[in-house]
């Protein structure tokens, strides 16, 4: 395999900027191209401004800024980022779009170019199949923002060759990231774990045994930096809708990933989270959090249920992102270690939930899994056969050899 000395970054917003950046302070030579008029210079300038606060903080030299700075150039034309070694695609989040890009690219570039995507839930296969070559596509799914977030999931389609896969992981390394390798399946590894984390939490809600604010406590109270609620007003309500939708119309309607009513009046309601002055929060004027949204309050017309304590909260949430963590490695998503890792560094959970499983005790999380299914005997409580074999024998999942 050559080695990378030139990428192409298709699309400059959010993404494409934050990836040509760490690109160009890599000392690698990066080719921009965007379709909207003024985009790559907006890029620049973006990328520009960051670079010269690091230099005011003495974090990096002024002329290695202006070197970076000068190893991004914007082409014209889609077909001009084919000269590239490798090309990493950062456009809308829309299948026939990426499609037309691919089709394109791949007929404009070398055979030896890889194609990369950056997509957050659509499928690696069906974006590589429009190409006639999808053994070179992959999928290098950055976090946001890019400078900052260490992780990196390298998605192996069904078709990618494995060798791409390995110098695409070694290159993002080479990009100060840490990369993961996953299976090209439902929101990979990052955003099918986290699931959980905000679904067992509307959960308690809408059953009425908890509050916004005592949820996110809780979760803060075992070294969460973020509590579900808050967690989703900084990421957007929209945002947080939409990829429990589409990771739950991608396991063909599997109830342990069924978005919950409350997501959807969130949304309904414009209290879309901080980017909106109001999520599951209030906010006054200076960002300042206020009380939890009265809309989100439910409460039984009946008899009304015990409230669970922090311990209890903490335990469901919990047991949820472990089995969850379990069901991925035992559908081959991924390592148990490279879970664990993508899980602290793309969330940035305390702990990886596989470990943190094993601390608490794999038998104590099968039994609060147990205990929710028989009182909700719909499947989203059903846990991973591998997690009870191994609670059962009193396995690990990184010593685990079938
Ligand atoms: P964005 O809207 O900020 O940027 C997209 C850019 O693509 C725009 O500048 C637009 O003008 C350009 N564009 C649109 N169609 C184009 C085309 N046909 N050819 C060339 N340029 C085109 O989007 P973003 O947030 O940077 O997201 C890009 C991709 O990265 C999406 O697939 C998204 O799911 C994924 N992603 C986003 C985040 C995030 O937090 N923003 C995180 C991980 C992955």
């Amino acid at each position: 395999m050559n080695e990378i000395t030139t990428i192409g970054v298709l699309g400059a917003g959010t993404m494409g900027a934050g990836i040509a950046q760490i690109a160009a302070e890599a000392g690698v030579e990066v080719l921009v191209h965007d379709a909207a008029e003024g985009a790559t210079q907006r890029a620049q300038e973006r990328v520009g401004g960051f670079l010269q606060r690091r230099v005011e903080k003495g974090e990096l030299d002024a002329n290695d800024a202006a070197d970076a700075l000068g190893r991004i150039r914007p082409v014209g034309s889609i077909e001009e980022l084919g000269q590239a070694d490798l090309v990493i695609e950062a456009i809308p989040e829309e299948i026939e779009l990426k499609r037309d890009a691919f089709r394109r690219l791949d007929a404009a570039s070398a055979p030896a170019t890889i194609l990369a995507t950056n997509t957050s839930s659509l499928s690696v296969a069906g974006i590589a199949s429009a190409a006639g070559r999808p053994q070179r596509i992959l999928g290098m799914h950055f976090f946001n923002p890019v400078p900052l977030m260490a992780l990196v999931e390298v998605i192996a389609g069904p078709m990618t060759d494995p060798a791409i896969t390995d110098s695409v992981a070694l290159f993002a390394r080479r990009l100060g990231k840490t990369p993961v390798v996953a299976a090209d399946t439902p929101g990979f590894i990052v955003n099918r774990v986290a699931r959980p984390y905000y679904l067992e939490a509307f959960r308690i809600l809408g059953e009425g045994v908890g509050g916004v604010d005592s949820v996110d406590d809780a979760m803060r109270g075992i070294g969460f930096r973020m509590g579900p609620f808050e967690l989703i007003d900084a990421i957007g309500a929209d945002v947080n809708f939409a990829v429990s939708q589409s990771v739950f119309g991608q396991f063909f309607g599997d109830a342990r990933y069924r978005p919950h009513p409350l997501q959807r009046t969130l949304v309904e309601a414009g209290r879309l989270g901080r980017k909106a002055g109001g999520g599951c929060y209030d906010y006054d004027a200076d960002g300042g959090r206020g009380q939890p949204w009265t809309g989100l309050a439910r409460r039984a017309a009946g008899p009304q249920p015990k409230r669970l304590d922090a311990a209890q909260v903490e335990a469901r949430i919990l047991a949820a992102i472990v089995n969850e963590a379990a069901s991925a490695v035992a559908d081959g998503v991924a390592s148990p270690d490279a879970i664990d890792t993508a899980m602290r560094l793309g969330t940035n959970w305390p702990e990886g939930p596989l470990a943190w499983g094993e601390r608490i005790g794999l038998a104590s999380v099968i039994h609060t899994l147990d205990a929710l299914h028989t009182s909700v005997p719909d499947g989203r409580y059903r846990a991973t056969p591998l997690l009870r074999s191994l609670a059962d024998q009193g396995g690990s999942f990184f010593t685990y050899r079938s």
